[in-house]
């Protein structure tokens, strides 16, 4: 079964197992302070039909609830970190799943499970099963030790979608809240998966916010190259907003 992997643009990705599609990280919209740095593949009102949304966490630049309102199916389901559900509603999409680490739900014919993250708000990362595929959603969590349990509970990994821009708070000591690329590539040497796709990395807050407020550590680049001593199994795929990746499932198993 083919497994077609497209950025939309920084954490938002489309998931499409054979016809079952599912969004990540919905984010569409720009405003003063966020700015994607990056393409939009498509804008929401030329979204597929979903089988589901997962959400990893709060922040707007991964839960732009205002511009998927644009999408026509208000009964899709979604999966978020838990504490999210009610801006889930209030948007008008009642049904919603919350979840922590560990627990799954069903969203059309894929398997989802909530997998630990840390940020700099309470978040989730997510292991999607369909068929005999599977990927790995990192969100923009940090490295964290947690995460190695990924690997022990699922020893293949299709695809893994690792955040790499290494971001941290300029105001709040240099704190750093995203994994960096190096850090990204020590996660896929663990994780082991076939293609190893990095997300949340062209992002920016405009020229004057990101002297004074953000730093960034990490670019796709970066995480290709480290990816070659810290994963040699791992493909690095550097995709554009819009650029398909097509994994053949048989191909994929062998690995
Ligand atoms: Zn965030």
């Amino acid at each position: 079964m083919a497994l077609t992997v497209t950025r939309v643009t920084h954490s938002c990705v489309l998931l499409d197992f054979a016809g079952q599609r599912l969004l990540t990280d919905p984010w569409f919209s720009e405003r003063r302070g966020y700015y994607r740095g990056e393409a939009l593949a498509f804008p929401p009102g030329s979204l597929p039909e979903l089988a589901g949304v997962l959400v990893s966490h709060g922040h707007y630049d991964h839960f732009d609830m205002a511009a998927f309102a644009a999408y026509p199916d208000r009964a899709v389901p979604f999966m978020v970190k838990k504490g999210l559900a009610a801006r889930v509603r209030r948007a008008g999409f009642p049904n919603v799943t919350e979840v922590d680490p560990w627990e799954q739900a069903s969203l059309g014919g894929l398997r989802v499970t909530a997998a630990p993250a840390k940020h700099s708000v309470p978040e989730v990362s997510f292991i999607v099963e369909a068929a005999g595929q599977r990927v790995f959603f990192g969100g923009d969590t940090l490295r964290i030790a947690g995460l190695d349990e990924v690997a022990r509970r699922y020893p293949r990994i299709d695809v893994a979608l690792l955040p790499v821009n290494g971001l941290a708070i300029r105001p709040a000591f240099n704190r750093q809240v995203v994994m960096t690329a190096e850090q990204a590539a020590d996660l896929a040497g663990v994780l082991r998966p076939h293609f190893a796709v990095p997300i949340h990395y062209r992002f920016t807050a405009g020229p004057v916010r990101d002297r004074l407020l953000l730093k960034y550590d990490g670019t796709p680049e970066r995480f290709a190259a480290a990816l070659t001593s810290a994963a040699p199994g791992t493909q690095a795929r550097i995709l554009e907003p819009g650029e398909p990746l097509v994994v053949n499932g048989a191909a994929a198993a062998q690995c």
